[in-house]
């Protein structure tokens, strides 16, 4: 079986959601992760606790097909966290379903997890030469293990001493039978956001979960803060006083996060927009229309055209049913999948000059795919633009890009990709540029682009992380 995805995007981004307090924690969570299926579509599970018993469920695929009729009425509790994983060919599988349930001295304690920790295979070596067994190749159960292994009393101590240990990208959801914990990494690489909905608390990845359960977003969770909930009601507890600078990931804004969500304080419209307009001051182009590859890069395409003058049209018609990845039986159908998934409006294209707006280049073939497309099509000239910079490095915190020889702009100029597209024109943002269209740009992680990463890899330089990382993942 082949998992189809764009190759030219990035995968492995996960969503989370939670709830404390609220009778039909299950049904809410469920509905969460509906609103953040974007963020994963391998898999989805919910664990939910009454304060006495404590139930899951799990599937692989969408959250429409992992829990079918009566799945979510079985789910009775008033905790209840959720999980949507995102899917990669080698790792496609039940075990590494999240939320991750383990029984430790008969209590369960439930974890998901939106990130990547960078030193969870030397973790795992560590706690398997001492007798741990591993029943998923996810990075994530090394953080159950290691809350198993604290000699502290309260799962918040343990909570603690496991994440003193880890290092890299996590927001963390994490639950007993009583309490819910909530974590963001000291950089604040991945979102998380606080929601109230009537006396309960909700948690989720992006605020598009809460508008979906009209619930009202109170704040983002700090970096390097531990919210808990229990009966007594929120505690907030700094994680370390070490001061960390922040690091969020700016392909939230690029392409990751939904156009109606709220991260990193603001709106992912407005940044994504202004990438556009910025894009279209840096690389104009003598055009008729302005199109976008749907749906990513619709709202940076409108800013190209705002900011130009150039109509913004729809050029490719996008089959609503593919999503971000696509199971295919056969290796020759994945090759076609490009076309099943976009398909060019001829009225539109025929005899134009054509800009089309994507959000990022990561190998290069589907873009070359779709410049053929346009022009097969009827545009006479295709003139590519990008709304980020040429991702040149892999990323190691959550998103699982290319490796850095597989990426193309890591081993071509601009005018060598141009030149493999086949596009009559090539511009990519700049990094000065799309920082400049962000709130406090110093906050940002941009590693994928100019390999500044922000989480010290002790001894380590990235050519050594990315083999064990790579290692890492073989193992799933
Ligand atoms: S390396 Fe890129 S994708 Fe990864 S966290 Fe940093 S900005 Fe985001």
């Amino acid at each position: 079986m082949y998992i189809w995805y764009d190759e030219d995007k990035p995968r492995d981004e996960c969503g989370v959601f939670g709830v404390f307090g609220h009778p039909y924690a299950a049904q809410l969570t469920y509905l969460g992760l509906y609103a953040l299926q974007h963020r994963g579509q391998e898999s989805a599970g919910i664990a939910v606790s009454d304060g006495i018993d404590f139930l899951s469920h799990h599937g692989m695929g969408l959250v429409v097909n992992v829990f079918e009729n009566g799945d979510i009425e079985k789910l009775k509790g008033h905790i209840a966290i959720g999980h949507n994983r995102y899917s990669t060919a080698g790792s496609s599988s039940l075990e590494n379903a999240q939320p991750i349930i383990r029984w430790h001295k008969s209590e369960p304690i439930a974890l998901a997890h939106n990130g990547n920790l960078v030193n969870a295979p030397r973790i795992r070596d560590d706690l398997e030469d001492i007798g741990s067994i591993f029943t998923s190749s996810s990075d994530t159960e090394v953080i159950i293990h290691l809350i198993a292994k604290s000699p502290q009393p309260t799962i918040e101590e343990r909570v603690m001493d496991t994440l003193s240990e880890v290092r890299g990208a996590y927001s963390l959801l994490i639950m007993n039978k009583n309490t819910l914990i909530a974590i963001r990494d000291a950089f604040g690489i991945r979102p998380l956001w606080l929601g109230i909905l009537d006396d309960a608390y909700v948690l989720a990845s992006e605020t598009c979960a809460f508008d979906v359960i009209e619930a009202k977003p109170i704040r983002e969770i700090e970096p390097g803060e531990m919210v808990i909930i229990n009966q007594k009601g929120l505690r907030s507890v700094r994680l370390s006083s070490i001061f960390h600078p922040k690091a969020f990931c700016i392909f939230e804004f690029i392409y990751l996060a939904r156009v109606d969500s709220m991260v990193f304080g603001e709106l992912v419209n407005r940044p994504r927009r202004e990438f556009g307009r910025h894009l279209a001051r840096e690389h104009p182009a003598d055009a008729d229309i302005v199109i976008s590859v749907p749906d990513s890069a619709n709202i940076a395409a409108k800013g190209y055209s705002e900011e130009s003058g150039i109509p913004f049209d729809f050029g490719l018609n996008r089959n609503q049913y593919v999503g971000r990845t696509f199971i295919c039986p056969s290796q020759m159908m994945r090759e076609m999948m490009a076309k099943v998934k976009l398909n060019p409006i001829r009225d539109v294209l025929e005899g134009k000059r054509v800009v089309i707006v994507d959000d990022s280049i990561m190998r290069g073939t589907n873009c070359r795919r779709l410049v053929k497309m346009l022009k097969l099509g009827g545009a006479q000239e295709v003139h590519f633009r990008v709304s980020s910079p040429p991702n040149r490095f892999p990323c190691f915190y959550g998103i699982d890009t290319p490796t850095r020889h597989e990426l193309i702009a890591s081993t071509h100029t601009v005018e060598d990709i141009r030149k493999h597209i086949r596009a009559d024109s090539l511009g990519y943002l700049s990094i000065e540029g799309m920082l400049s269209c962000v709130k406090n740009p110093q906050n940002f992680c941009t590693a994928c682009f100019d390999g500044e990463y922000p989480v010290e890899f002790s001894g380590q330089n990235t050519q050594q992380l990315s083999i064990e990382f790579t290692r890492g993942r073989d193992r799933r």
